[in-house]
Protein backbone atom coordinates (compact mmCIF):
# COMPACT_ATOMS: atom_id res chain seq x y z
CA UNK A 1 0.00 0.00 0.00
CA UNK A 2 2.91 2.36 0.56
CA UNK A 3 3.90 1.42 -3.21
CA UNK A 4 1.01 2.77 -4.11
CA UNK A 5 0.51 6.09 -2.14
CA UNK A 6 4.54 6.97 -3.40
CA UNK A 7 2.74 6.43 -6.66
CA UNK A 8 -0.18 8.40 -5.93
CA UNK A 9 -0.34 10.26 -2.90
CA UNK A 10 -3.55 11.01 -0.50
CA UNK A 11 -5.49 14.38 -1.97
CA UNK A 12 -4.58 16.97 0.09
CA UNK A 13 -6.66 17.60 3.75
CA UNK A 14 -6.77 13.66 4.18
CA UNK A 15 -4.31 13.53 7.21
CA UNK A 16 -2.88 9.73 6.95
CA UNK A 17 -2.53 9.10 10.26
CA UNK A 18 -6.04 9.55 10.54
CA UNK A 19 -7.20 6.98 8.17
CA UNK A 20 -8.43 3.66 8.99
CA UNK A 21 -9.20 1.69 6.02
CA UNK A 22 -11.52 -1.28 6.47
CA UNK A 23 -12.08 -3.56 3.35
CA UNK A 24 -13.17 -6.95 2.85
CA UNK A 25 -12.31 -8.13 6.32
CA UNK A 26 -8.82 -6.54 6.16
CA UNK A 27 -7.94 -2.98 8.03
CA UNK A 28 -5.03 -0.39 7.45
CA UNK A 29 -4.42 2.26 9.66
CA UNK A 30 -1.99 5.02 9.33
CA UNK A 31 -1.11 5.59 5.73
CA UNK A 32 2.03 8.05 4.59
CA UNK A 33 -0.01 11.47 4.72
CA UNK A 34 1.03 13.66 1.26
CA UNK A 35 3.75 15.56 1.83
CA UNK A 36 4.55 17.79 -0.79
CA UNK A 37 2.96 20.67 -1.54
CA UNK A 38 3.83 20.50 -5.41
CA UNK A 39 1.93 16.99 -6.08
CA UNK A 40 -0.53 17.54 -8.52
CA UNK A 41 -4.08 17.66 -7.45
CA UNK A 42 -5.36 15.40 -9.91
CA UNK A 43 -2.54 12.37 -9.73
CA UNK A 44 -4.29 11.63 -5.66
CA UNK A 45 -5.99 8.74 -4.05
CA UNK A 46 -9.58 9.84 -2.88
CA UNK A 47 -10.99 7.88 0.69
CA UNK A 48 -13.84 6.70 -0.31
CA UNK A 49 -16.16 4.65 1.59
CA UNK A 50 -17.44 1.47 0.18
CA UNK A 51 -21.30 -0.26 -0.11
CA UNK A 52 -22.43 -2.89 -2.34
CA UNK A 53 -25.86 -4.25 -1.85
CA UNK A 54 -27.59 -7.11 -3.63
CA UNK A 55 -30.73 -5.95 -5.33
CA UNK A 56 -33.47 -8.90 -5.12
CA UNK A 57 -37.26 -8.72 -4.85
CA UNK A 58 -37.06 -4.75 -5.24
CA UNK A 59 -35.71 -4.50 -2.11
CA UNK A 60 -31.59 -3.69 -1.10
CA UNK A 61 -29.58 -6.40 0.87
CA UNK A 62 -26.54 -6.10 2.19
CA UNK A 63 -23.40 -7.45 0.20
CA UNK A 64 -22.48 -10.13 1.10
CA UNK A 65 -25.75 -11.38 2.41
CA UNK A 66 -26.20 -11.22 6.28
CA UNK A 67 -28.54 -12.37 8.65
CA UNK A 68 -29.46 -9.38 10.40
CA UNK A 69 -32.87 -8.23 11.44
CA UNK A 70 -33.24 -6.47 7.79
CA UNK A 71 -32.37 -8.88 6.07
CA UNK A 72 -34.88 -11.66 7.51
CA UNK A 73 -37.49 -8.52 7.57
CA UNK A 74 -37.37 -8.12 3.68
CA UNK A 75 -37.26 -12.01 3.30
CA UNK A 76 -40.07 -12.40 5.37
CA UNK A 77 -41.24 -14.86 8.25
CA UNK A 78 -42.24 -17.71 5.59
CA UNK A 79 -38.85 -17.74 3.63
CA UNK A 80 -37.10 -17.17 6.99
CA UNK A 81 -38.41 -20.51 8.18
CA UNK A 82 -38.09 -21.95 4.77
CA UNK A 83 -34.14 -20.99 4.94
CA UNK A 84 -33.60 -22.25 8.56
CA UNK A 85 -34.94 -25.83 8.39
CA UNK A 86 -33.08 -26.15 5.01
CA UNK A 87 -29.72 -25.50 6.36
CA UNK A 88 -30.14 -27.66 9.58
CA UNK A 89 -31.07 -30.43 7.04
CA UNK A 90 -27.89 -30.02 5.19
CA UNK A 91 -26.28 -29.59 8.22
CA UNK A 92 -27.28 -33.26 9.59
CA UNK A 93 -27.87 -34.66 5.94
CA UNK A 94 -24.93 -33.19 4.32
CA UNK A 95 -23.54 -34.29 0.74
CA UNK A 96 -20.47 -36.39 0.83
CA UNK A 97 -18.05 -36.44 -0.89
CA UNK A 98 -18.22 -32.77 -1.65
CA UNK A 99 -17.00 -32.87 -5.36
CA UNK A 100 -18.63 -29.67 -6.84
CA UNK A 101 -19.51 -25.82 -6.20
CA UNK A 102 -23.15 -26.97 -5.61
CA UNK A 103 -22.11 -29.59 -2.63
CA UNK A 104 -20.00 -26.80 -1.37
CA UNK A 105 -23.15 -24.32 -0.94
CA UNK A 106 -25.86 -26.42 -0.23
CA UNK A 107 -23.43 -28.06 2.71
CA UNK A 108 -23.15 -24.68 3.67
CA UNK A 109 -26.01 -22.65 3.55
CA UNK A 110 -29.21 -25.65 3.00
CA UNK A 111 -30.45 -26.33 -0.51
CA UNK A 112 -33.38 -23.44 -0.20
CA UNK A 113 -30.73 -20.70 0.28
CA UNK A 114 -28.65 -22.02 -2.17
CA UNK A 115 -31.64 -22.11 -4.36
CA UNK A 116 -32.73 -18.42 -3.92
CA UNK A 117 -29.23 -16.73 -3.59
CA UNK A 118 -26.44 -18.62 -5.47
CA UNK A 119 -27.74 -21.05 -8.06
CA UNK A 120 -29.10 -18.69 -10.34
CA UNK A 121 -26.61 -15.83 -9.73
CA UNK A 122 -23.22 -17.90 -10.16
CA UNK A 123 -24.97 -19.88 -13.15
CA UNK A 124 -25.27 -16.34 -14.99
CA UNK A 125 -21.45 -15.09 -13.99
CA UNK A 126 -20.52 -18.66 -15.20
CA UNK A 127 -22.40 -19.82 -17.60
CA UNK A 128 -22.15 -23.54 -16.24
CA UNK A 129 -24.09 -25.41 -13.91
CA UNK A 130 -22.81 -25.11 -10.26
CA UNK A 131 -22.41 -28.75 -10.06
CA UNK A 132 -20.16 -28.59 -13.14
CA UNK A 133 -17.48 -25.96 -10.97
CA UNK A 134 -14.99 -27.47 -8.61
CA UNK A 135 -15.81 -27.28 -5.04
CA UNK A 136 -12.18 -26.06 -4.78
CA UNK A 137 -13.25 -22.36 -6.39
CA UNK A 138 -15.81 -22.24 -3.63
CA UNK A 139 -13.31 -23.10 -0.63
CA UNK A 140 -11.13 -20.30 -2.37
CA UNK A 141 -14.02 -17.77 -2.92
CA UNK A 142 -16.78 -18.27 0.21
CA UNK A 143 -16.31 -17.96 3.52
CA UNK A 144 -18.59 -21.12 5.98
CA UNK A 145 -20.99 -19.62 7.75
CA UNK A 146 -21.50 -19.73 10.86
CA UNK A 147 -25.67 -20.38 11.58
CA UNK A 148 -25.53 -20.50 15.16
CA UNK A 149 -23.22 -17.13 15.35
CA UNK A 150 -25.27 -15.26 12.86
CA UNK A 151 -28.58 -16.08 14.52
CA UNK A 152 -26.92 -15.15 18.02
CA UNK A 153 -25.78 -11.82 16.18
CA UNK A 154 -29.35 -11.34 14.37
CA UNK A 155 -31.02 -11.42 17.86
CA UNK A 156 -28.34 -9.32 19.70
CA UNK A 157 -28.84 -7.04 17.02
CA UNK A 158 -32.39 -6.76 17.49
CA UNK A 159 -32.51 -6.32 21.10
CA UNK A 160 -29.40 -4.17 20.97
CA UNK A 161 -27.00 -6.11 22.63
CA UNK A 162 -24.20 -5.98 20.57
CA UNK A 163 -21.11 -5.00 22.33
CA UNK A 164 -18.42 -2.42 21.15
CA UNK A 165 -16.33 -5.09 19.56
CA UNK A 166 -19.01 -6.32 17.41
CA UNK A 167 -20.36 -2.55 17.00
CA UNK A 168 -16.91 -2.10 14.88
CA UNK A 169 -17.28 -4.58 12.51
CA UNK A 170 -20.00 -3.00 11.11
CA UNK A 171 -18.00 0.31 10.41
CA UNK A 172 -18.21 1.69 7.42
CA UNK A 173 -15.84 0.23 4.62
CA UNK A 174 -13.19 2.54 3.31
CA UNK A 175 -10.88 2.49 0.74
CA UNK A 176 -8.36 4.78 -1.36
CA UNK A 177 -9.51 4.65 -4.92
CA UNK A 178 -7.21 7.25 -8.01
CA UNK A 179 -9.61 9.93 -8.73
CA UNK A 180 -9.96 9.05 -12.33
CA UNK A 181 -10.19 5.12 -11.73
CA UNK A 182 -7.89 2.33 -11.23
CA UNK A 183 -5.92 2.72 -14.58
CA UNK A 184 -4.65 6.04 -13.34
CA UNK A 185 -2.26 4.44 -10.94
CA UNK A 186 -0.72 1.85 -13.79
CA UNK A 187 -0.63 5.41 -15.96
CA UNK A 188 1.19 6.90 -13.01
CA UNK A 189 3.15 3.23 -12.49
CA UNK A 190 4.28 3.35 -16.41
CA UNK A 191 5.28 7.00 -16.22
CA UNK A 192 7.84 6.35 -13.47
CA UNK A 193 9.09 2.78 -15.13
CA UNK A 194 10.13 5.12 -18.65
CA UNK A 195 11.37 8.12 -16.02
CA UNK A 196 13.94 5.41 -14.52
CA UNK A 197 15.36 4.04 -18.08
CA UNK A 198 12.69 1.31 -18.65
CA UNK A 199 11.14 1.11 -22.17
CA UNK A 200 7.57 0.15 -22.31
CA UNK A 201 5.81 -1.13 -26.05
CA UNK A 202 2.79 -0.63 -26.33
CA UNK A 203 0.20 -2.28 -28.47
CA UNK A 204 2.90 -5.09 -28.81
CA UNK A 205 1.09 -8.60 -29.16
CA UNK A 206 3.66 -11.59 -27.82
CA UNK A 207 3.27 -13.96 -30.89
CA UNK A 208 6.14 -16.62 -30.12
CA UNK A 209 8.42 -17.34 -27.30
CA UNK A 210 11.35 -19.81 -27.89
CA UNK A 211 11.76 -21.85 -25.30
CA UNK A 212 14.41 -24.66 -25.13
CA UNK A 213 16.66 -26.33 -21.97
CA UNK A 214 14.35 -25.08 -19.61
CA UNK A 215 14.66 -21.08 -20.41
CA UNK A 216 12.95 -18.85 -22.32
CA UNK A 217 15.85 -17.31 -24.86
CA UNK A 218 13.73 -14.91 -27.46
CA UNK A 219 10.10 -13.10 -27.87
CA UNK A 220 8.61 -11.92 -30.98
CA UNK A 221 6.02 -9.32 -31.08
CA UNK A 222 3.77 -7.48 -33.38
CA UNK A 223 2.93 -4.37 -33.22
CA UNK A 224 -0.43 -2.97 -34.36
CA UNK A 225 0.82 -2.55 -37.96
CA UNK A 226 1.61 -6.41 -37.74
CA UNK A 227 5.47 -5.60 -37.56
CA UNK A 228 7.32 -8.30 -35.97
CA UNK A 229 10.68 -7.99 -33.98
CA UNK A 230 12.45 -10.44 -31.41
CA UNK A 231 14.26 -9.66 -28.42
CA UNK A 232 16.33 -12.23 -26.68
CA UNK A 233 15.47 -11.74 -23.23
CA UNK A 234 16.64 -13.24 -19.75
CA UNK A 235 13.85 -13.75 -17.21
CA UNK A 236 9.82 -13.91 -19.06
CA UNK A 237 7.31 -12.73 -16.97
CA UNK A 238 3.95 -13.63 -18.76
CA UNK A 239 0.53 -12.27 -17.87
CA UNK A 240 -1.02 -13.55 -21.27
CA UNK A 241 -3.31 -15.86 -20.66
CA UNK A 242 -1.83 -19.63 -20.25
CA UNK A 243 -3.86 -21.12 -23.40
CA UNK A 244 -2.14 -18.24 -25.87
CA UNK A 245 0.83 -18.89 -23.83
CA UNK A 246 1.50 -22.22 -24.81
CA UNK A 247 0.19 -22.14 -27.84
CA UNK A 248 3.02 -19.08 -28.37
CA UNK A 249 5.59 -21.55 -27.67
CA UNK A 250 5.96 -24.12 -29.89
CA UNK A 251 7.26 -26.55 -27.74
CA UNK A 252 7.24 -30.35 -27.59
CA UNK A 253 4.76 -30.36 -24.36
CA UNK A 254 3.77 -33.43 -22.45
CA UNK A 255 0.97 -34.75 -24.01
CA UNK A 256 -1.01 -33.97 -20.73
CA UNK A 257 0.21 -30.71 -19.92
CA UNK A 258 -0.76 -29.40 -23.70
CA UNK A 259 -4.03 -31.05 -23.54
CA UNK A 260 -5.30 -28.58 -20.10
CA UNK A 261 -3.26 -25.51 -21.98
CA UNK A 262 -5.83 -26.17 -24.44
CA UNK A 263 -8.97 -26.98 -22.67
CA UNK A 264 -8.43 -24.60 -20.22
CA UNK A 265 -11.63 -22.34 -20.45
CA UNK A 266 -12.80 -18.60 -20.08
CA UNK A 267 -15.65 -16.83 -18.72
CA UNK A 268 -16.14 -13.10 -21.12
CA UNK A 269 -17.64 -9.93 -19.95
CA UNK A 270 -19.15 -7.10 -21.55
CA UNK A 271 -20.25 -3.51 -19.44
CA UNK A 272 -22.72 -0.95 -21.02
CA UNK A 273 -22.17 2.52 -19.48
CA UNK A 274 -25.56 4.17 -19.30
CA UNK A 275 -25.41 8.13 -18.67
CA UNK A 276 -28.74 9.35 -16.71
CA UNK A 277 -30.07 12.08 -15.18
CA UNK A 278 -30.01 11.77 -11.47
CA UNK A 279 -33.30 12.50 -11.55
CA UNK A 280 -33.79 9.22 -13.52
CA UNK A 281 -33.21 6.95 -10.17
CA UNK A 282 -36.24 5.85 -8.44
CA UNK A 283 -33.76 5.29 -5.28
CA UNK A 284 -30.76 7.37 -4.61
CA UNK A 285 -28.26 4.85 -4.82
CA UNK A 286 -25.08 5.57 -2.65
CA UNK A 287 -23.31 1.80 -3.92
CA UNK A 288 -20.65 0.65 -5.76
CA UNK A 289 -21.76 -2.35 -7.05
CA UNK A 290 -25.69 -3.52 -6.83
CA UNK A 291 -25.75 -6.94 -7.37
CA UNK A 292 -29.00 -7.94 -9.70
CA UNK A 293 -30.65 -11.22 -8.04
CA UNK A 294 -33.76 -9.87 -10.17
CA UNK A 295 -34.92 -13.28 -12.35
CA UNK A 296 -35.70 -12.84 -16.02
CA UNK A 297 -32.66 -10.41 -16.54
CA UNK A 298 -29.40 -10.97 -18.26
CA UNK A 299 -27.51 -7.44 -16.41
CA UNK A 300 -25.64 -9.05 -13.02
CA UNK A 301 -24.06 -6.30 -11.26
CA UNK A 302 -24.19 -2.42 -11.63
CA UNK A 303 -21.81 -0.10 -11.06
CA UNK A 304 -22.47 3.33 -9.53
CA UNK A 305 -19.20 5.18 -11.22
CA UNK A 306 -20.23 8.24 -9.16
CA UNK A 307 -20.05 6.39 -5.88
CA UNK A 308 -16.39 5.48 -6.78
CA UNK A 309 -14.64 8.97 -7.68
CA UNK A 310 -17.36 11.94 -8.29
CA UNK A 311 -14.50 13.09 -10.82
CA UNK A 312 -15.40 10.37 -13.01
CA UNK A 313 -18.88 12.02 -13.97
CA UNK A 314 -18.70 15.17 -15.72
CA UNK A 315 -22.01 16.67 -14.41
CA UNK A 316 -22.68 15.98 -10.65
CA UNK A 317 -26.37 16.46 -11.76
CA UNK A 318 -25.41 12.93 -13.74
CA UNK A 319 -24.94 9.47 -12.80
CA UNK A 320 -23.09 6.92 -15.07
CA UNK A 321 -24.21 3.58 -14.70
CA UNK A 322 -21.98 0.20 -15.52
CA UNK A 323 -24.32 -2.57 -16.34
CA UNK A 324 -22.07 -5.83 -16.35
CA UNK A 325 -23.10 -8.95 -18.37
CA UNK A 326 -21.31 -12.15 -18.37
CA UNK A 327 -21.38 -14.16 -20.99
CA UNK A 328 -19.37 -16.13 -23.80
CA UNK A 329 -17.81 -15.17 -27.05
CA UNK A 330 -19.94 -17.71 -29.07
CA UNK A 331 -23.12 -16.75 -26.93
CA UNK A 332 -26.00 -14.47 -29.16
CA UNK A 333 -25.98 -12.39 -26.63
CA UNK A 334 -21.91 -11.27 -27.41
CA UNK A 335 -22.52 -11.09 -30.62
CA UNK A 336 -25.31 -8.62 -30.75
CA UNK A 337 -24.39 -5.32 -32.03
CA UNK A 338 -23.62 -2.30 -29.43
CA UNK A 339 -26.33 -0.49 -30.15
CA UNK A 340 -28.59 -3.59 -29.29
CA UNK A 341 -27.04 -4.08 -26.35
CA UNK A 342 -27.68 -0.37 -25.42
CA UNK A 343 -31.43 -1.08 -25.84
CA UNK A 344 -31.37 -4.55 -23.94
CA UNK A 345 -29.33 -2.61 -20.67
CA UNK A 346 -31.98 0.29 -20.75
CA UNK A 347 -34.67 -1.75 -21.29
CA UNK A 348 -33.78 -4.02 -17.64
CA UNK A 349 -33.11 -1.12 -15.78
CA UNK A 350 -36.29 0.44 -16.15
CA UNK A 351 -37.77 -3.63 -15.94
CA UNK A 352 -35.93 -4.10 -12.64
CA UNK A 353 -37.43 -0.66 -11.45
CA UNK A 354 -33.40 1.18 -11.00
CA UNK A 355 -34.80 3.80 -12.90
CA UNK A 356 -38.10 5.34 -14.21
CA UNK A 357 -37.02 5.90 -17.80
CA UNK A 358 -35.47 4.45 -21.24
CA UNK A 359 -34.04 7.91 -21.87
CA UNK A 360 -30.30 7.78 -21.10
CA UNK A 361 -28.09 10.75 -22.51
CA UNK A 362 -25.41 8.44 -23.31
CA UNK A 363 -23.90 5.14 -23.68
CA UNK A 364 -20.90 3.40 -24.55
CA UNK A 365 -20.40 -0.78 -24.77
CA UNK A 366 -16.90 -2.42 -23.46
CA UNK A 367 -16.01 -5.96 -24.29
CA UNK A 368 -13.45 -7.98 -22.46
CA UNK A 369 -12.95 -11.55 -23.64
CA UNK A 370 -11.28 -13.43 -21.25
CA UNK A 371 -12.37 -11.81 -17.81
CA UNK A 372 -12.87 -14.67 -15.57
CA UNK A 373 -10.12 -17.75 -16.03
CA UNK A 374 -12.95 -20.71 -15.92
CA UNK A 375 -12.28 -23.35 -12.98
CA UNK A 376 -14.19 -25.92 -14.62
CA UNK A 377 -14.39 -28.03 -17.60
CA UNK A 378 -12.73 -31.63 -17.77
CA UNK A 379 -9.03 -30.01 -18.56
CA UNK A 380 -9.18 -27.77 -15.40
CA UNK A 381 -8.83 -30.54 -13.43
CA UNK A 382 -5.43 -31.58 -14.24
CA UNK A 383 -4.69 -27.46 -13.94
CA UNK A 384 -2.07 -28.82 -11.53
CA UNK A 385 0.05 -30.97 -14.61
CA UNK A 386 0.34 -27.71 -16.34
CA UNK A 387 1.80 -25.64 -13.30
CA UNK A 388 4.53 -27.62 -12.65
CA UNK A 389 5.49 -28.11 -16.38
CA UNK A 390 5.53 -24.73 -17.11
CA UNK A 391 7.14 -23.66 -13.84
CA UNK A 392 10.07 -25.96 -14.70
CA UNK A 393 11.15 -23.44 -17.24
CA UNK A 394 13.74 -21.58 -14.62
CA UNK A 395 13.51 -17.65 -16.24
CA UNK A 396 9.51 -17.56 -16.85
CA UNK A 397 7.08 -16.52 -14.45
CA UNK A 398 3.36 -16.50 -14.73
CA UNK A 399 2.01 -13.75 -12.31
CA UNK A 400 -1.45 -12.37 -12.43
CA UNK A 401 -5.13 -13.57 -13.53
CA UNK A 402 -4.92 -15.08 -16.64
CA UNK A 403 -0.96 -15.46 -16.56
CA UNK A 404 -1.58 -17.75 -13.68
CA UNK A 405 -5.61 -18.76 -14.59
CA UNK A 406 -6.49 -17.81 -11.21
CA UNK A 407 -8.81 -15.87 -9.83
CA UNK A 408 -6.83 -13.26 -8.43
CA UNK A 409 -8.21 -9.90 -7.69
CA UNK A 410 -5.82 -6.87 -8.62
CA UNK A 411 -4.04 -7.10 -4.92
CA UNK A 412 -3.14 -10.38 -5.46
CA UNK A 413 -2.08 -9.72 -8.84
CA UNK A 414 0.19 -6.95 -7.86
CA UNK A 415 1.87 -8.94 -4.88
CA UNK A 416 2.48 -12.10 -8.20
CA UNK A 417 4.64 -9.50 -9.59
CA UNK A 418 6.47 -8.12 -6.65
CA UNK A 419 7.39 -11.22 -5.63
CA UNK A 420 8.31 -12.59 -9.09
CA UNK A 421 9.99 -9.09 -9.62
CA UNK A 422 11.74 -9.76 -5.70
CA UNK A 423 13.00 -13.34 -6.92
CA UNK A 424 14.92 -11.75 -10.11
CA UNK A 425 15.80 -9.28 -8.07
CA UNK A 426 16.97 -11.18 -5.27
CA UNK A 427 18.58 -13.51 -7.77
CA UNK A 428 16.21 -16.63 -6.54
CA UNK A 429 13.93 -19.19 -7.64
CA UNK A 430 10.78 -20.11 -5.74
CA UNK A 431 7.59 -20.46 -7.98
CA UNK A 432 5.99 -21.77 -5.18
CA UNK A 433 5.57 -18.91 -3.21
CA UNK A 434 3.94 -16.84 -6.02
CA UNK A 435 1.46 -19.39 -6.38
CA UNK A 436 0.94 -19.32 -2.71
CA UNK A 437 -0.67 -15.79 -2.79
CA UNK A 438 -4.67 -16.19 -2.70
CA UNK A 439 -4.52 -19.26 -1.06
CA UNK A 440 -5.51 -19.73 2.35
CA UNK A 441 -5.81 -16.27 3.12
CA UNK A 442 -8.32 -13.80 4.47
CA UNK A 443 -11.50 -15.61 3.34
CA UNK A 444 -11.03 -17.92 5.66
CA UNK A 445 -11.12 -15.15 8.64
CA UNK A 446 -14.51 -15.30 10.15
CA UNK A 447 -14.63 -11.53 11.30
CA UNK A 448 -18.50 -11.28 10.96
CA UNK A 449 -21.63 -13.72 10.41
CA UNK A 450 -21.93 -12.84 6.55
CA UNK A 451 -23.64 -15.93 4.86
CA UNK A 452 -21.07 -15.34 1.36
CA UNK A 453 -17.89 -13.12 1.67
CA UNK A 454 -16.79 -12.23 -2.46
CA UNK A 455 -19.68 -14.17 -3.87
CA UNK A 456 -19.34 -14.49 -7.28
CA UNK A 457 -17.82 -12.41 -8.83
CA UNK A 458 -15.74 -9.72 -6.54
CA UNK A 459 -14.71 -8.48 -9.95
C1 LIG B 1 -14.75 -6.90 -15.07
C2 LIG B 1 -13.67 -6.98 -14.05
C3 LIG B 1 -13.79 -6.30 -12.86
C4 LIG B 1 -12.78 -6.38 -11.91
N1 LIG B 1 -12.91 -5.68 -10.73
C5 LIG B 1 -11.95 -5.76 -9.80
C6 LIG B 1 -12.04 -5.05 -8.58
O1 LIG B 1 -13.00 -4.33 -8.35
N2 LIG B 1 -11.06 -5.18 -7.67
C7 LIG B 1 -9.96 -5.95 -7.90
O2 LIG B 1 -9.08 -6.02 -7.04
N3 LIG B 1 -9.82 -6.62 -9.06
C8 LIG B 1 -10.78 -6.55 -10.00
N4 LIG B 1 -10.66 -7.24 -11.18
C9 LIG B 1 -9.47 -8.10 -11.35
C10 LIG B 1 -8.27 -7.34 -11.84
O3 LIG B 1 -8.65 -6.60 -12.97
C11 LIG B 1 -7.20 -8.35 -12.18
O4 LIG B 1 -6.84 -9.09 -11.04
C12 LIG B 1 -5.94 -7.67 -12.68
O5 LIG B 1 -6.21 -6.75 -13.68
C13 LIG B 1 -5.04 -8.76 -13.20
O6 LIG B 1 -3.83 -8.19 -13.59
P1 LIG B 1 -3.04 -8.84 -14.77
O7 LIG B 1 -1.86 -7.97 -15.01
O8 LIG B 1 -2.86 -10.28 -14.53
O9 LIG B 1 -4.05 -8.79 -15.99
P2 LIG B 1 -4.52 -7.58 -16.89
O10 LIG B 1 -4.74 -6.35 -16.08
O11 LIG B 1 -5.63 -8.13 -17.71
O12 LIG B 1 -3.26 -7.35 -17.79
C14 LIG B 1 -2.79 -8.36 -18.65
C15 LIG B 1 -2.03 -7.65 -19.74
O13 LIG B 1 -1.40 -8.63 -20.54
C16 LIG B 1 -1.58 -8.23 -21.88
N5 LIG B 1 -1.45 -9.38 -22.77
C17 LIG B 1 -2.23 -10.47 -22.87
N6 LIG B 1 -1.81 -11.25 -23.86
C18 LIG B 1 -0.71 -10.65 -24.41
C19 LIG B 1 0.18 -10.97 -25.48
N7 LIG B 1 0.04 -12.06 -26.18
N8 LIG B 1 1.17 -10.09 -25.74
C20 LIG B 1 1.34 -8.96 -25.03
N9 LIG B 1 0.53 -8.60 -24.02
C21 LIG B 1 -0.48 -9.45 -23.71
C22 LIG B 1 -2.98 -7.63 -21.92
O14 LIG B 1 -3.11 -6.80 -23.03
C23 LIG B 1 -2.99 -6.85 -20.62
O15 LIG B 1 -2.47 -5.57 -20.78
C24 LIG B 1 -11.64 -7.17 -12.16
C25 LIG B 1 -11.51 -7.84 -13.37
C26 LIG B 1 -12.51 -7.75 -14.31
C27 LIG B 1 -12.34 -8.48 -15.62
Amino acid sequence: MNWWTSLLPLEKGVAGADVHLQYQGQSRSNLPSTTSEVVNKNDVMLLRNRLSRIYFNRNFFDYPLKLNVDSLRKLGLRKTVTFGVSYVVARLRPRKPEVSLEDFLVNRFGNKLYRQFFKEYTEKVWGVPCHEISAEWGAQRIKSLSILKAMTHAIKSALGLQGKAAAQTSLIESFIYPKYGPGQMWEAAARKFVESGGKLLMQHKVVEVDISESQVHRVTAQDSNGLSRSWNCSHFISTMPIKDLVSASHVAWPDDALNVAQGLQYRDFFTVGLLYPKSALVNELRDNWIYIQEPGVDVGRVQVFNNWSPYMVADPDNVWLGLEFFCSETDSLWKKTDEELIQLAKKEMLSIALVNSEAAFDAVVLRVPKAYPGYFGAAYKDFDKLRSTLDKIENMYLIGRNGMHRYNNQDHSMLTAKEAADQIAGGYVDKGKIWAINVDDEYHEEKSPNLSDRAPPAG
